[in-house]
């Protein structure tokens, strides 16, 4: 049975991707967490997810770009996003990854690309949220961050902090004196035990950490899981602090506990969903399935059924 890390490891081989997507069948579960290829197929989930009192965050699928000319389309694409958001008057920010803006290739190439997004996002009163990728990128993806909070608004651009890394808890009470806007998710990659705890207990107890810090910092920030039990420490916490629902919002990933997402909505919080689409949907969908062996299942008994 395949584990955690092995899909994991098996999200950044490229050799596997092309074999895997010559299969339709696999192509075809992708859509439970991949909103579409373009746009325009994006655009009426992300209507509807708004008609139902959840926002949302545009997600344009294309991590370590390999050519600053491929870098520059991203560019592109977010700008076409932000353009889109306002024609279409939709309630969504974007979430952007600089190895997307061309951060493996130059760091600087990576700043200047997203520095164009979050000035258009800013021009047009939006938001920008730096994703958070693997952890050698973490130092760099958070000093590019800085350079864009010094430049732009607490409310043009956030970053994403991960419970599993050691450091998170003290990046997290760098950052909030900045101040800046966080989201707080659990981490998603493949981690050695120096800079990630092994323990998920490690990991969901700095996340309760990080959340009451970022919840006290009287900020707005993302409380990005599907766990029960963080979104009841979540609550619990705001609710014995005097912390009103509108201070903060939850996010979830799209097509991740669905129900949820409308019990929350439903019950007065934020809700944001989290709308990945791209016809590089290949990591991504590997490491929501590393999250859940129940999706693996999924994916196995429809390579036996053929
Ligand atoms: C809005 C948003 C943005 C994110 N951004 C980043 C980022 O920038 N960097 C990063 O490293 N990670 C990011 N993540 C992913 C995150 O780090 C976790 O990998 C993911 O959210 C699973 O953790 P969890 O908090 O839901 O808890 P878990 O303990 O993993 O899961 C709790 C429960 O949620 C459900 N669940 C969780 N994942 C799945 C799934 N894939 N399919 C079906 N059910 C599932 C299951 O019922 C599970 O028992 C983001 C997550 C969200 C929601």
């Amino acid at each position: 049975m395949l584990t955690r890390s092995a899909l994991l490891w098996l999200s950044g081989h490229e050799g596997v991707k092309d074999f895997a997507a010559r299969f339709s069948f696999f192509k075809k579960l992708t859509s439970r967490f991949v909103a579409g290829e373009t746009l325009d197929e994006v655009v009426p989930f992300i209507r509807e997810l708004n008609t139902e009192n959840c926002s949302a965050s545009f997600d344009h699928l294309n991590e370590s770009v390999e050519s600053a000319v491929e870098a520059g389309r991203e560019v592109e694409e977010y700008l076409k996003i932000l353009a889109q958001i306002d024609q279409s008057k939709l309630r969504s920010n974007v979430s952007i990854k600089l190895t997307q803006f061309g951060l493996g290739l130059d760091p600087e190439l990576a700043y200047q690309n997203a520095r164009r997004v979050v000035e258009e996002a800013h021009g047009r009163g939006n938001f920008v949220r730096v994703d958070m990728e693997d952890s050698n990128v973490t130092q760099v993806t958070i000093d590019i961050f800085k350079r864009l909070r010094a430049e732009f608004g607490l409310n043009d651009v956030g970053i994403v902090l991960q419970s599993y890394l050691r450091r998170t808890l003290d990046d997290a009470q760098e950052l909030v004196k900045l101040p800046a806007r966080i989201r707080i998710c659990k981490g998603a990659y493949n981690e050695p035990p120096e800079v990630a705890f092994p323990d998920k207990k490690d990991t969901d107890d700095n996340y309760v950490k990080v959340m009451q810090l970022l919840l006290s910092s009287g900020v707005y920030h993302g409380i990005a899981t599907h766990d029960p039990k963080m979104i009841d420490a979540t609550i619990d916490f705001a609710t014995r602090e005097g912390i009103g629902k509108e201070k903060y919002e939850f996010q979830m990933l799209y097509g991740v506990r669905r129900d949820l997402q409308r019990q929350l909505s439903r019950d007065g919080f934020n809700m944001r969903v989290y709308v990945p689409y791209g016809k590089h949907w290949y990591p991504y969908f590997m490491r929501r399935l590393a999250e859940r062996p129940a999706n693996i299942w999924f994916v196995m008994k429809n390579v036996l059924k053929g």
